[in-house]
């Protein structure tokens, strides 16, 4: 039996979980129905950029959701969770009302859980392992609306409790960039003792959280607070800092770090250097989303403003295309579309998203690709050229390939295009460290197992490793890297 196994064990054998248990039969639990997170309406949201669209369960639909998990002896929705929180427990205790030791648990392997109850795809990792979803059939335990319920519920209640922290040891410590495999990362190397400093180019903390996934999402003072947390614990953020250029990993190696974590993100922008897509009005989903997220460029008040478009075309169908057109719409699109290659099942976005924005009104241009775009005398993009597709044999990514449908082209008129159809690594830090083994997509090699790269006290993770995941699996990467570096270290000292 491994030592979690026997974690899990100890934790569901205490007298309080098995009198839940008891309380009500397994049948009266997997009878009750899925609740359903309570939305703001589509018609009053989409006049807000800032009004988050779920609005979080109540105490009492809490509780009711928490009644449907079974406490399984194997809980294999642990098994889906990159950062095996200890689901059963922290769903127990909503159970029983005690919501604030249901926070304390998520905070025992995850630094952002009010985060990650918002924009984990919950429903492809733990919610997809639930013994509700593969052995009854039916709709899983609402486990990410119950993390976001716990973690709100903490933050509201202003007892927010701050993890114990292991004495200094002396040692320094730096992480690269801001995001979520960075937070992760410093938090789990506080609590270890280390001395801890995360480095952002940006003026902003928080990575993708902030300049990326917009207010309606993740606001940003959930991800203020959960900062302010680690803060507490002691890590120490630095903005405005580009490694690489501000200083190198020399200077900072003078400095006193003596190991970094490398999680500078994937946020190059991709282009399909297709004719005109250099005009005016057509920009990346990175540069769009972060002139709305970082830099205020909804309000008329600032001087970094955005084309607000009548006519707004999305091009891809992931959470960045999501966001890019639903941003749209806010700030006044007539029509706001998503242009994508494939068909609705192969959309990589998150399903929840994907209703929501259907709900917003965004319409769905699928099996279609953008070819040509035109413009005006100014040089201003107003019409675009796509080309029907049909779908062939899956592709080395598992989805449908798409095929062009010949002579299937036609023209839409467009005022503003937005173009997210994937992000490259960061290159700064691969193109400065020469001795660094990057791959031929730019990314940073690792250890799978440490997360350590081909120089021994560097170690990476999140998107600049994968090159465009989720914001779980950084997380994930982040406590593995702090794992390994904080074994690398006293092994050092041990020399
Ligand atoms: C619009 C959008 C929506 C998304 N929606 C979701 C979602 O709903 N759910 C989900 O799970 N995932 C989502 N993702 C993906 C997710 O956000 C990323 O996978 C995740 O943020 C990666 O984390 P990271 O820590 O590796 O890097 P990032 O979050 O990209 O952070 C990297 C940071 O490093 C900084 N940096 C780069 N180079 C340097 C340097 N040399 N020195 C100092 N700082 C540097 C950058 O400025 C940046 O702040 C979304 C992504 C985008 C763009
Ligand atoms: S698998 Fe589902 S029912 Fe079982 S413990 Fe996990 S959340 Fe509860």
């Amino acid at each position: 039996m491994s030592t979690n196994k026997e974690y899990l064990q100890t934790e569901r054998d205490k007298e309080w979980r098995a009198e839940l248990r008891k309380k009500m039969p397994a049948k009266d639990r997997t009878a009750k129905v899925r609740t359903r997170m309570p939305e703001l309406d589509p018609f009053v949201r989409i006049q807000y950029q800032d009004r988050e669209v779920n609005t979080g369960l109540t105490g009492q639909q809490a509780q009711v959701e928490a009644s449907r998990c079974l406490d399984c002896i194997n809980p294999t929705c642990i098994d889906g969770c990159p950062v095996s929180i200890n689901i059963p427990k922290f769903v127990k205790y909503i159970e029983l009302g005690n919501f604030l030791e249901a926070a304390k648990t998520l905070k025992e392997t995850s630094a952002l859980p009010a985060v990650c109850g918002r924009v984990c795809p919950q429903e492809k990792q733990c919610e997809a392992t639930c013994f509700y979803t593969v052995k009854l059939k039916k709709d899983p335990v609402a486990i990410g609306h119950l993390e976001r319920f716990a973690a709100d519920y903490e933050r509201e209640s202003g007892s927010m409790s701050v993890p114990e922290v292991a004495p200094a040891n002396g040692k320094k410590v730096a992480a690269i960039g801001s995001g979520p495999a960075s937070l992760s990362f410093a938090g789990d190397m506080v609590k270890f003792g280390y001395d801890v400093t995360v480095f952002e180019a940006l003026h902003e903390i928080g990575g993708v959280l902030k300049y990326g996934i917009p207010e309606f999402r993740l606001p940003n003072k959930i991800v203020d607070v959960e900062l302010d947390n680690l803060q507490k614990m002691g890590v120490k953020f630095v903005r405005n800092f580009i490694v690489g250029k501000t200083a190198s990993f020399e200077d900072l190696k003078s400095e006193g770090f003596e190991a970094f974590f490398v999680a500078s993100g994937a946020g190059l922008p991709r282009f399909m250097n297709i004719p005109g897509e250099n005009y005016n009005g057509i920009l990346s989903s990175n540069e769009y989303l972060t002139r709305v997220n970082l830099m205020n460029a909804a309000s008329e008040q600032f001087d970094t403003p955005v084309i607000k478009g009548k006519n707004v075309a999305v091009i891809g169908g992931g959470n960045t295309a999501m966001d890019s057109v639903r941003t749209a719409k806010r700030l006044g699109a007539e029509r706001a579309m998503i242009i994508y290659r494939r068909s609705r099942e192969e959309m990589p976005a998150r399903v929840e998203e994907v209703h929501h924005a259907e709900e917003e009104g965004i319409e769905f241009m699928n099996l279609a690709n953008p070819i040509e775009y035109f413009a005006d005398e100014k040089g201003m993009v107003n019409r675009m050229r796509i080309q029907r597709m049909t779908l062939g044999e899956p592709d080395s990514s598992g989805r449908r390939r798409p095929i062009v449908l010949e002579g299937s082209e036609y023209d839409i008129p467009v005022d503003l295009v937005i173009v997210a159809v994937g992000v490259s690594p960061n290159p700064l830090i691969p193109s400065e460290v020469k001795e660094l083994k990057v791959s031929k997509w730019g990314t940073i090699e690792v250890n799978e197992e440490t997360m350590q790269s081909s120089i021994p006290e560097l170690f990476a993770g999140g998107d600049i490793v994968r090159g465009g995941a989720t914001v779980i699996l950084a997380m994930g990467d982040g406590r593995k890297a702090a794992a390994s570096m904080d074994q690398y270290l006293q092994e050092k000292m041990k020399k």
